[in-house]
């Protein structure tokens, strides 16, 4: 049995491959030919987007890092499988370099974090940055393992963000950068706006709407020139005491509780908790990211474009606020839109259900130039926008039908689109609405891999290569008795 970091996630392969070499990905591949393939990372997905019951081949030994200059431009050669804190702390130990952009954590591999779009704040995706990626497939005229090398036009922006369809990815160049700092400190906000302001000065900030209160904390943060401060050991110990560990005992606590104690723990003790106005200069990575993976839990991450970002909160709000049960009066337009859709007694049926406990954390992405990232195909920036809970993996349904109905109600509001790698109730119909290149995407990955032995039936499903089991089967609800229904999506 395989489980992601969520525990969500449990599948069980038939073979589990290890490769140390490029020579044994291509010897696994030919002993494997007719079979369906599956790379994984770290497994930190919340989705089924790693999962397998027929071949699963674990990276994690492909992990050289190799600075190179090319044409007068340092890059990184990262074999696919080394973890982003290894890759980190190898640039940092081979001339004091680093990588253009981090996750909040650093945990994942390199090819498993590009293959979903993982992204941080104020910088494209990690995705976007390849520029070279070399995969283990099979020749699709000779039948042959080969390495191919994808370095331009449309199958490196397939390749950069490829959801594991093209192959085993053994490697990827990735431009690098000198070791910077980035000043950090923290401010609350009343209005949005004067939130999105602060962002020109500090361009690299992240900032969290609080339910409840329903205010904002901004995390802003700058490059800086100068020195570490001297007190950033002290900000790093009171990170990993107060906020790394302290608030996520005190969420577990709260959601065994009755909601009354989340109002008073949000609107009394935690603005206590964060310390504003004091700036810290860090390393960069030790600012950007934080120690996430400590306790388990289960998230799902929509993107808007900019322009749509204020609607989107005002949106999310209320329906937090009618899924706590309280009477929310929603606009006309929006009850417009989801009466037509079909959405609006599905909202209503589900008032009280759903309690959301954790603060609402907000990144700004720049438009990534790959194929079907989250962030791809825009002019504008969007904005990630985080939903996480700490319900026990047990006690999910809850949440699972807040992130359906937010996905259902946000993608005809706003257009917004659902992390690949985090919870993504998405459908193939929705996808094919979100993603204008998805045909280009999938001509790329048949082209490569015309037999489909490196798809999993997730994927499959919501780019197209399969029937869409749900339709099917609501097809037949709506024409007489319902069949045995096989679930195969994380909804
Ligand atoms: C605590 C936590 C914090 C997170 N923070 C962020 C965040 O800040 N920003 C963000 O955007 N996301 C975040 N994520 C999501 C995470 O970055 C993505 O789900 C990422 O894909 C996980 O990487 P992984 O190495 O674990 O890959 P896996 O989950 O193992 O695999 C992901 C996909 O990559 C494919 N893959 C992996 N390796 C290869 C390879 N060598 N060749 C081909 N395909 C491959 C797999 O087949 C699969 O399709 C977070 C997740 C967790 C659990």
């Amino acid at each position: 049995m395989v489980t992601n970091f969520g525990g969500n996630i449990v599948f069980s392969p038939a073979v589990v491959e290890k490769p140390g070499t490029e020579q044994e990905v291509l010897d696994l591949l030919r002993r494997h030919r007719s079979r369906q393939i599956r790379a994984i990372g770290r497994l930190h997905s919340w989705s089924p987007v790693a999962a397998t019951d027929d071949v699963l081949v674990d990276m994690k030994l492909l992990n050289s890092v190799h600075v190179i200059e090319v044409n007068g431009q340092h890059f990184a050669d990262v074999g696919a499988g080394c973890q982003i804190k290894r890759l980190l702390h190898e640039l940092d130990r081979q001339g004091d370099w680093t990588l253009p952009t981090v996750g909040l954590i650093a945990e994942q591999s390199i090819a498993g974090a590009a293959a979903t779009g993982t992204h941080g704040s104020g910088r494209y995706s990690l995705s976007h940055y390849l520029q070279r990626i070399e995969v283990a497939c099979c020749d699709p005229v000779s039948g042959e393992p080969v390495i191919r090398v994808i370095d331009c036009g449309d199958e490196l922006r397939a390749a950069r963000c490829a959801l594991g369809c093209l192959g085993l990815i053994t490697k990827v160049r990735i431009p690098i950068r000198k070791q910077y700092l980035v000043e950090e400190h923290f401010r609350r906000y009343s209005r949005l706006a004067d939130v999105l302001k602060a962002e020109q000065a500090y361009p690299l900030q992240q900032f969290f709407f609080v339910p409840w209160r329903w205010d904002y904390f901004a995390q802003h943060r700058r490059e800086v020139s100068g020195q570490r401060s001297w007190l950033a050991p002290l900000y790093r110990l009171y990170w990993c005491l107060t906020m790394d560990v302290g608030l996520h005992l005190m969420v577990l606590l709260l959601i065994r509780l009755p909601h009354l104690f989340t109002l008073l723990f949000v609107r009394w003790v935690m603005p206590l908790t964060v310390i504003r106005r004091c700036r810290i200069n860090d390393v960069s990575w030790r600012h950007l990211t934080m120690n996430h993976h400590l306790f388990r839990h289960v998230e799902i991450e929509i993107f808007v474009k900019a322009s749509r970002l204020e609607a989107t909160l005002q949106f999310v709000r209320q329906l937090l606020t009618h899924l706590s049960g309280e009477q929310v009066t929603f606009s006309v337009a929006d009850k417009a839109t989801l009466q037509r859709e079909g959405l609006w007694d599905r909202l209503q049926q589900a008032r009280g259900t759903y309690t959301h406990q954790y603060p609402i954390c907000i990144r700004k992405v720049l438009p990534d130039d790959t194929l079907m990232s989250m962030s791809s195909d825009s002019e504008e920036a969007y904005y990630a926008i985080s939903f996480i809970t700490y319900a026990p993996v047990n006690r999910l349904s809850a949440f699972h039908r807040f992130a359906r109905l937010l996905i259902s109600c946000t993608l005809p509001l706003f257009g917004s689109r659902s992390h690949w790698g985090k919870h993504c109730p998405l459908s193939p119909g929705q996808v094919r609405e979100l993603y204008p290149n998805l045909d280009r995407f999938r001509a790329v990955v048949e082209s490569i891999d015309p037999e489909g032995h490196f798809r999993n039936p997730w994927i499959s499903r919501l780019l197209g290569w399969q029937p869409d089991v749900r339709s099917v089967q609501q097809a037949q609800l709506d024409q007489g008795p319902c069949p045995p229904r096989h679930d195969v999506s994380n909804a």
